[in-house]
């Protein structure tokens, strides 16, 4: 007797192109008219798997200057193979496109368009395209992979946040295997928000920082996607997950400089510390009038400025408490490895 031949999913329609099963579509959503009339358009690639599964929407630089989640993207994107895969994925690499013309977080109206969801039709600049966002990407998926990094000269140690007390979105955040994975209450206005409001649960990850590649970070990201997508049953195949498990932050302290001048960092990203320990000083232009900069808490070091030009008051660095040993260790060989 001839095996049962398995179902073919439907060909997916979106925002007027339509993809058929097995095939994947690159189209523009448009979005507005500039000043000079030229007109600005969302880039999506759309890739339908030949088999019925989950629609996933990975996006990334909601805030224009961040740029490593538009190359994990594209990593993704050309190791998915439409003609075995599950499901389907809509993948918007550059949300914000007013922000990334402008290589800015925000928009020309200075709003920034992950405090501006669910937006509306007739709102503001940022409420509009989040609006269009809403409507024409995330309402059509049941899962969604928001890529963002540090803001304003931070950068990150790689980390999926998301609300754990969702047993699925926790599940998800596990099979990512980031190195860290921060339970945190979404921020109102922010898409990771408007969409788990909406029933579907949504991943953020943050790594590196703004306008600049962080090779580790990017590969992580990457292959992290990957294996949310194998967890799903969207792929047979997985990015090997190492024996590691992440380490699972409920609580952070920002470090702040109790000065201004210039920062010497003494610490790095990924890096272990112990109660008052020091982790750089300020100093004023001549190396003089050094005052250090001390962790208040045992734990790891999960974001630190650039910036070694700092204002009494800033955050400078990010720290993560919790950590029993050998989830720290876990932590650096993963940095390691991958
Ligand atoms: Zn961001």
């Amino acid at each position: 007797m001839a095996k049962p031949r398995a179902a073919i999913s439907d060909p997916l329609e979106i925002s007027g192109a339509i993809v058929p099963p097995g095939e994947r579509e690159r189209f523009e959503i448009p979005v507005a008219r500039l000043p000079t009339g030229t007109s600005l358009s969302l880039p999506v690639v759309a890739v339908n798997g030949r088999y019925p599964g989950p629609t996933v929407w990975l996006s990334a630089a909601v805030h224009g200057d961040e740029v490593n989640g538009v190359e994990i993207i594209g990593q993704v994107l050309d190791r998915l193979k439409p003609k075995s895969m599950r499901g389907a994925v809509i993948a918007t690499p550059i949300v914000n496109v007013f922000g990334f013309n402008a290589q800015s977080r925000y928009l020309p109206d200075r709003r920034d368009l992950n405090r501006s969801f669910p937006g509306s039709a007739k709102g503001s600049l940022a409420g509009r395209l989040a609006h269009l966002f809403m409507q024409e990407v995330v309402l059509r998926c049941n899962y969604g992979i928001d890529l963002h990094t540090g803001s304003n000269h931070r950068t990150n140690l790689p980390q999926i946040r998301g609300n754990l007390a969702d047993p699925v979105t926790r599940q998800l955040a596990e099979a990512f295997a980031a190195p860290v994975i921060m339970q945190s209450g979404a921020i109102d206005g922010s898409l990771r928000r408007a969409a788990t409001s909406a029933g579907i649960p949504t991943l953020v990850y943050e790594a590196g920082e703004p306008l600049r590649f962080d090779e580790s970070a990017i590969q992580l990201g990457a292959n992290g996607i990957l294996r949310v997508m194998a967890a799903l049953g969207m792929r047979r195949t997985s990015p090997r997950k190492k024996k590691a498990h992440s380490a699972v932050v409920e609580s952070t302290k920002w470090v702040r400089a109790k000065a201004s001048g210039i920062l010497r960092l003494t610490t790095k990203l990924g890096s272990q510390v112990e109660a008052k320990q020091p982790l750089g000083v300020v100093a004023d232009v001549f190396g003089d009038d050094a005052k250090e900069i001390i962790s208040p808490v045992a734990g790891l070091v999960i974001g630190h400025t650039n910036n070694p030009l700092v204002q009494q008051g800033e955050a400078v660095v990010h720290i993560a408490e919790m950590m029993s040993d050998d989830h720290a260790d876990e932590v650096a060989a993963l940095l390691a490895e991958e």
